[in-house]
């Protein structure tokens, strides 16, 4: 593939480019990604803001919607779409409950007038605590305690959708961890039902990592075909595998226990979603070049229905690849204060959730732009 200064890395400094290419370097070997997590955490724990600020221009769209609005024009620049990730998770208080909300009708106030911005994102976590999805799940005795705060949990996700609704802009929902995401089901199911008979308003994560999936995608079709709705479906392979692994009793009851088998069922519900495709808006975010491969080469690769996404600075070569092939692509733009954001990046980068063959590819790339740019300057 051709990469030149057209391309997404354009938006890179040369000093930009380089601190890129080193740390993907480092991310494609299990020792130096420990390296470069230890560096990372003792940077943020001493405040060492130089280098953590430069990764977090590459990797996130910026501290508030205005910084956002530039990436989300790059990116424009190249076809590529971008889907607004306000990136803090696992909060505690109402108020930052209360404050997320506000952040996600802002996010759409700016979708709804940028036709860059196809969807919004909710964070579940950002909207309740964990312990509230959990109880819910758990339907423990002590859950009438609970109650008032499930009230205004499911308040908030009504302010998001019917204010969603109102200004036609899609809203999607991350998949977490597996003690809340049932309850996050049940919620994005109800609302769909509610709202996605005109437009699909609700979009709900399918994690493939997990043995359950295909059943869900199932019961989502019948779904569909009951109440004459179109299911919006985010589809990812799962990014919580070691902490899911380390806190659950059975893991292995719940999800598969190798990558092959992921990629298998994945592939699995690409093919069972093209072939209800009337039931779905699928939104197929993945770096995997198999599973891209079986999105590009369907015959409704290019349908306006359907969307592939990757991660913002993961993965650019994959997304310039499928605009060229005539995809729809975004990139999924995190953003937020930069003393959670970073935080949340480094987090992403411990979990394993990217395999290291996307970090390759992405260095191979790099390198080819860095020497480019070096010979274009010595002329
Ligand atoms: C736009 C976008 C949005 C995303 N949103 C979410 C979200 O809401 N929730 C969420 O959980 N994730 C989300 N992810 C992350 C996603 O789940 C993956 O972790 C990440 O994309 C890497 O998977 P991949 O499909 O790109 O392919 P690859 O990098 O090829 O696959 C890596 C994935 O394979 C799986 N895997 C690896 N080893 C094993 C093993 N031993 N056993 C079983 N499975 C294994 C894991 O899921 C791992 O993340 C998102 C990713 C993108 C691109």
């Amino acid at each position: 593939m051709d990469i030149n200064e057209h391309s997404l890395y354009s938006r890179y400094t040369l000093p930009m480019l380089l601190v890129k290419y080193i740390v993907t370097l480092f991310l494609t070997r299990s020792f130096t990604k420990r390296s470069a997590i230890w560096l990372m955490k003792a940077a943020i724990k001493n405040n060492i803001n130089n280098i953590t600020r430069i990764l977090n221009g590459i990797y996130f769209g910026g501290e508030t919607l205005a910084d956002v609005k530039k990436s989300i024009e790059f990116l424009a620049h190249s076809n590529i779409s971008s889907v607004l990730d306000y990136a803090v998770e696992d909060e505690q208080c109402e108020i930052s409950f209360d404050h997320a909300v506000t952040s996600i009708l802002r996010a759409i106030d700016l979708a709804s007038q940028d036709i860059n911005i196809p969807y919004v994102v909710i964070k579940p976590s950002a909207l309740g605590s964990v312990d509230l999805y959990q109880a819910r799940l758990t339907s423990q005795p002590s859950f009438e305690f609970y109650l008032p705060l499930w009230e205004r949990l499911l308040g908030r996700y009504e302010t998001i959708f019917s204010y969603a609704q109102e200004k036609s802009i899609p809203v999607m929902i991350d998949a977490e961890q597996s003690w809340i995401q049932p309850p996050v089901n049940e919620i994005a199911i109800e609302n769909m039902i509610k709202y996605n008979n005109k437009q699909t308003i609700v979009t709900l994560t399918l994690q493939c990592y997990r043995r359950d999936s295909y059943s869900l995608i199932s019961l989502l079709n019948n779904i569909a075909m009951k109440h004459g709705i179109v299911i919006g479906i985010k589809l990812v392979r799962g990014a919580y595998l070691e902490e899911e692994m380390k806190f659950n009793a059975h893991p292995e009851k719940l999800f598969f226990t190798t990558q092959l088998e992921t990629d298998r069922n994945y592939n699995t519900i690409v093919d069972f979603i093209f072939d209800n495709i009337s039931n779905f808006a699928p939104f197929f975010a993945t770096h995997n070049q198999v599973s891209i491969s079986k999105v590009l080469n369907h015959p409704l690769s290019s349908s306006k229905k359907i969307w592939l996404a990757q991660l913002y600075g993961v993965g650019d070569y994959i997304s310039i690849d499928a605009v060229k092939r005539g995809a729809q692509v975004c990139k999924y733009l995190p953003y937020g204060p930069f003393k959670k954001s970073f935080p949340y990046l480094v987090r992403r980068i411990e979990e394993n959730a990217i395999s290291q063959d996307t970090f390759c590819n992405d260095n191979l790339f790099l390198k080819k732009e860095i020497k480019s740019r070096l010979i274009r300057s010595s002329k």
